[in-house]
This record gives C-alpha cells, structure tokens and sequence, in this order.
C-alpha cells in the first residue's frame, strides 16, 4: 500500500506542483492519476520513488516512510514504464531486459532465460529477444518496456503515459494486455495519464487531479461515471 498524505512539491522556482496530495493507492489495484497537462501527475509518481523528493508531507510504502529507506533499495521494489520505452538502443531486447536481473545479483544465464519468459509475459514472440529497440514498432517498445519493469519481480509499478505516443488501435491493445498482465501478477500500480477514457478504463481507484497541484476527486470509476 503506498499512502500520500498531505504532500505537497514546491520547486525551487516557487512553482506549487502538488499541493497537499492525500490518498492511498491499494496493494494490488491500479490507482489512475489523471488530469490535465501541468497539473502534478508526473511530479507525484516520481516522488514515489524519490526521483523528486516531497518538500512536505508523508508516503508510506507498505507502512514505511519512504525517507527513511536507501532510494537505490527502495527503487528496487518499484518498476518503471516511461512513455517512450527508453531502452538502451545499442543493446538488443534480451539483454535491455537481462540488464535488471544482472544488477540485482542474478546470474547471466539465469537472467538471459528470465528476460525471455518475460517477453511472453508481455506478448511478445522469443524472436524479437534479438532484435535492437529501433527495429521494434512503438507498440513492442512499449511492451518490452514494461517487461524490463517486471524484471527484479517488483511488488510496485508506476506507470507515467506509458501508451500516450503510439497510435490508437496499439494503445487499446496495451491496455488490454495491462489487465491481463495485472489480474495474473497482481502488482500494485500507479497509472499515470491525461486522457479520462483510459484512466476509467485501467483504474480500480481514480485520483482525478487539477493544476495547481490539487486532488479534485478520489474515487472508483463506477462513481465518477455516475457522478
Ligand atoms: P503533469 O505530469 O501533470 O503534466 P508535472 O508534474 O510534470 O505535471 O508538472 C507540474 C507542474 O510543475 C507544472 O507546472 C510544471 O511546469 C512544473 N514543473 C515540473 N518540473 C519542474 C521543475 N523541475 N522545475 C520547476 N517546475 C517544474
Ligand atoms: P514529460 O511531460 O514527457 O515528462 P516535460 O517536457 O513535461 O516531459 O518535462 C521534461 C523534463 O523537464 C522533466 O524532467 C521535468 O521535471 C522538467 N520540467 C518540466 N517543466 C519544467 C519547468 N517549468 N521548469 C523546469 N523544468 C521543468
């Protein structure tokens, strides 16, 4: 469970990204923060794994103050997916893959075979194992992102547009695969995105964020839909 309570960022220009952020984000559920450009989202995922550090306020992750942790160990529990993949371009898809298991300690043998089930975990054929990120469409840069995400096997994902740049019909089928993935794995994600369809669509909880930094609404699709 990772708990925001009232946190806010105020960067060193005077800009107020997030103002008094409150909300729990459940262990095994996807919790969506969705809102306009400028409003926060980015800046709240990645205090998450202090790439940005809170200039107030509390997270918790899994009862724990996130400051009180090494962010090297604490990033280690927690996957990212960024929008464009950003895989390394002169390393082929197993070993952008393989590089996370390798750093945690694994073998490369055992790396190398665990990078290949992650590729069928993400739906994408062994073959592709062999290729560099530029002779992959943005779809499968996509996927083989999210496979590198998964490698260490973290409890936690956070997720920052990670569909937002290929093209529509791609995207459903991302967020298709991202249920899928998820009713299997059951991580704890944090989904962030600017477009409501795809926050209702992938969210069990949606923090619907407005700039300025502050939470508008918290609450499950279903309700903000009847609202
Ligand atoms: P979102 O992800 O919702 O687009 P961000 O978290 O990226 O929002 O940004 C929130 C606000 O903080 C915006 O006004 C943005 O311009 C500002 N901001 C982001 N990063 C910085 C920074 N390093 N320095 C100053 N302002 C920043
Ligand atoms: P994205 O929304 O794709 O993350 P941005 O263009 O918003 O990309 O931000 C790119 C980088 O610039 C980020 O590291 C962000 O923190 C920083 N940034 C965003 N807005 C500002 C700002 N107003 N002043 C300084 N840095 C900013």
């Amino acid at each position: 469970m990772i708990e925001f309570q009232a946190v806010s960022k105020r960067y060193p220009d005077g800009t107020v990204a997030v103002d008094e952020l409150t909300l729990t984000a459940e262990d095994g559920r996807v919790t969506v923060l969705v809102g306009p450009s400028g409003c926060g989202k980015t800046t709240s995922l990645r205090m998450i794994n202090r790439m940005i550090e809170a200039t107030s306020g509390t997270i918790r992750l899994m009862g724990e103050d996130i400051r009180e942790k090494d962010p090297a160990l604490l990033r280690r529990g927690i996957g990212y997916v960024i929008q464009h993949a950003g895989l390394f371009p002169h390393r082929t898809v197993i070993d952008n893959i393989a590089t996370v298991p390798v750093l945690t300690g694994a073998t490369r043998r055992a790396a190398r075979k665990r990078a290949e089930d992650l590729l069928t975990t993400v739906g994408l054929p062994a073959e592709l194992g062999r290729r560099y990120p530029k002779q992959l469409s943005g779809g499968q840069q996509q996927r083989v992102g999210v496979a590198r995400a998964l490698a260490a096997d973290p409890p936690v994902l956070l997720m920052d547009e990670p569909f937002s740049a290929v093209d529509p019909i791609v995207r459903e089928d991302l967020q298709d695969e991202l249920l899928r993935l998820q009713s299997e794995l059951g991580k704890t994600i944090v989904f962030v995105t600017h477009d409501i369809d795809e926050a209702v669509k992938l969210g069990d909880k949606v923090a619907v964020m407005r700039v300025g930094g502050r939470l508008a609404q918290f609450d499950t699709p279903a309700a903000l839909l009847a609202a």
